[in-house]
């Protein structure tokens, strides 16, 4: 391969990866636009009303909490996806973090912060469940063992 083909690989990819990161970041702005909305539109039509129970204002309460909880995770997300950005255009992102490999685009649209490939993620998860297994094994020894004590 030469060195200008070379070039020209790397720059699809980092065309594609960001076309991912930016069409997420747009689906989330919409959607917390939306949220945001909705939010100021029952608040008003709560003020207008002003005679809700106090059981029924209090279940307002809480639909307003989880939907400020979203928003905030989507905020969240919002700081992941613009952190990708930066990693991508110091040429960081979309490489794994056990082997090194390039993580695929298929895999990177699903999982836009995945960091690492899917081999490596699951090795990790067979690792994971195998630890998790023999910490319940161990913690199962030691019930007995206290019953016995
Ligand atoms: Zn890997």
């Amino acid at each position: 391969m030469t060195a200008h083909n070379r070039d020209q690989v790397a720059t699809r990819r980092y065309d594609e990866l960001k076309a991912i990161l930016e069409e997420r970041r747009r689906e989330i702005m919409s959607e917390v636009q939306g949220r945001m909305r909705d939010v100021r539109a029952e608040g008003a039509n709560g003020a207008v009303q002003g005679v809700l129970d106090a059981a029924e204002s209090s279940e307002l309460d809480i639909q307003d909490e989880i939907e400020f909880a979203l928003i905030q995770m989507k905020a969240e997300t919002l700081n992941k996806i613009d952190e990708a950005l930066r990693r991508l255009e110091e040429g960081t992102y979309g490489n794994c973090f056990e082997c090194g490999d390039e993580i695929s685009e298929k895999r990177l649209r699903a999982l836009p912060f995945a960091v690492r490939c899917k081999d490596c993620e699951e090795a990790r998860e067979v690792k994971v469940q195998r630890d998790r297994l023999m910490a319940q094994r161990r913690g199962a020894a030691s019930l007995f063992i206290d019953m016995q004590g």
